[in-house]
């Protein structure tokens, strides 16, 4: 069970202390750029973690007492060194897009701002493997390999302003999981460009496994400055959104999909009443009452044996469009944590949950509902876990306390999910809830002093 408090942290530096770490850098001549008021420093120091009742409180009022924005490497290690020698602590930042405060400094210090590092590096043209810095956003990579044919193979619903290292460091997977996993899969992730927290810092390369240590790290455990990622060929994705009126065809068809020869990108699928609550995309009719939905990605030679499946399963083809062609939202922004945030916007008091559901599903699903009723409601997406195709549930739930969420998640939990926490602070709460070695020992490595995202690794705090 996930802590609901704030870790053991560092005492706040003094000032004077970051007042040092200031005057290094612009005695030093770097040319970083620092805010030092109190509007941009909150605004740098949050992300969206106010999807939580949980976390709200626990972070209000915490924030950096210096932001700086760097848009070079030797900016980055002026930084780190300057935080080095003056024991500041140093929370790294992409585009903010977070849901669990992982950008948000626990013990003050300085806030770094690593999205100005946006240059892309090499696009191997044989393989398609991409080198490009830390703040790259992701839509502009993806555009950048289009003219090679290829695309990046998991991105998150926040493609458009989300960073690469950002992803890397804060994400899971997405958009593409049908196909590629996530993130911690072996291949997707090939190396990284990486500055230590020390006086002198250093500028390390980390290929294939020495990388993985600091994937889904949160930027606990090292500096990402440039990331290495294998890609996909490229596929004229079909944007394809069906009608049903039975849940349970709905599901079987989310069930099996996923197992056969259509090539999809991503399948999402929605009880009528999140239906009813998200905008569409132009010239898609909105749903009809109680109908549930199911948002394919879809390859163009998939077109024809899905509408062969629809006709055998009673789902009714609404709307169809190729992706990037369409007007107004476009369906990436409908699924993943798209929908939890367009259901809030008409619920600002429901949050949600991320778990991946036990096989067959229907079980867990109905005994949920039978015991919580409509203050819990479906969205799922389809999944490769190790391989095999899955369905993660994102439900929306009604539930405001730590303890009704925790009641729900052990529910879950007792009916064979796995739960990934999204009320908790630390990396190994918001994944397996277990601590990984070999993420210690690459903070050990990299910041032997602990100044980088305090109270966000349980395995360092308890060492
Ligand atoms: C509406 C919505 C939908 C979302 N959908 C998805 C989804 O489909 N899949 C998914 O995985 N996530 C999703 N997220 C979460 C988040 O958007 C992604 O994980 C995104 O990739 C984070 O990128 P960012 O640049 O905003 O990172 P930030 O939020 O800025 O940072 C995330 C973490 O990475 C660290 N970090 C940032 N840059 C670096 C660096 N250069 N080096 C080291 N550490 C660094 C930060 O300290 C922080 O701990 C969603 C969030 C929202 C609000």
């Amino acid at each position: 069970m996930a802590a609901r408090q704030l870790p053991l942290l560092p005492a706040l530096p003094s000032p004077q202390a970051v007042d040092a770490v200031a005057e290094a850098l612009v005695r030093g001549g770097s040319g970083v750029t620092l805010l030092r008021e109190g509007t941009d420093l909150a605004r740098l120091s949050r992300d969206f973690h106010d999807y939580s009742p949980v976390l709200t409180p626990l972070l209000a009022g915490r924030q950096a007492q210096l932001a700086v924005l760097a848009v070079t490497v030797e900016q980055v290690m002026a930084v780190a060194s300057a935080c080095a020698r003056e024991g500041v602590p140093l929370t790294l930042r992409g585009a903010g897009t977070g849901n669990y405060g992982q950008c948000v400094p626990l013990a003050g210090g300085v806030v770094l701002d690593l999205s100005g590092l946006d240059r892309l590096r090499r696009i191997d043209p044989h393989s398609g493997v991409l080198e490009a810095e830390a703040g790259c956003r992701l839509a502009s990579l993806d555009g950048a390999l289009a003219p090679f044919g290829r695309a990046l193979r998991l991105v998150p619903s926040t493609w458009r302003t989300a960073t690469l290292g950002g992803f890397i460091a804060g994400g899971a997977g997405g958009i593409g999981s049908l196909r590629w996993g996530f993130l911690r899969d072996p291949g997707n992730l090939l190396g990284l460009e990486v500055v230590t927290v020390e006086r002198e810092p250093r500028l390390l390369r980390l290929e294939g496994r020495q990388a993985q240590a600091l994937n889904h790290a949160y930027g606990c455990n090292g500096i990402l400055t440039a990331v290495t990622v294998a890609t996909a060929a490229a596929v004229r994705w079909q944007q394809l959104v069906i009608g049903w009126n039975r849940w349970s065809a709905a599901l079987e068809a989310a069930q099996r999909w996923p197992g056969t020869a259509l090539e999809l990108d991503a399948l999402c699928l929605l009880e009528a009443p999140v239906a009813a609550a998200l905008p569409w995309p132009q010239g898609c009719p909105p749903p009809e009452p109680g109908e549930h939905r199911l948002l394919l990605l879809a390859a163009p030679d998939a077109l024809a044996p899905l509408a062969e499946e629809l006709a055998e399963r009673g789902g009714a083809l609404r709307w169809s469009e190729p992706q990037g062609q369409s007007g107004g939202v476009p369906l990436r922004e409908l699924c993943w944590n798209h929908t939890t945030l367009h259901w809030r916007a008409r619920q600002p008091d429901w949050t949600y949950l991320q778990m991946l559901l036990p096989q067959p599903e229907e079980a867990l699903i109905a005994a949920v509902s039978e015991r919580w009723g409509e203050r819990v409601r479906w969205h799922l997406e389809a999944v490769r876990q190790g391989g095999c195709p899955r369905l993660a549930g994102l439900p929306l739930v009604e539930l405001a306390s730590a303890d009704e969420l925790d009641g729900l998640m052990d529910f879950c939990r007792e009916r064979g999910a796995v739960i990934f926490d999204p009320h908790a602070l630390t990396v190994e709460e918001g994944g397996l809830g277990v601590v990984d070695a070999d993420q210690v020992a690459a903070k050990t490595r990299h910041d032997p002093a602990g100044l980088l995202n305090p109270g966000k690794l349980r395995g360092w705090s308890e060492r």
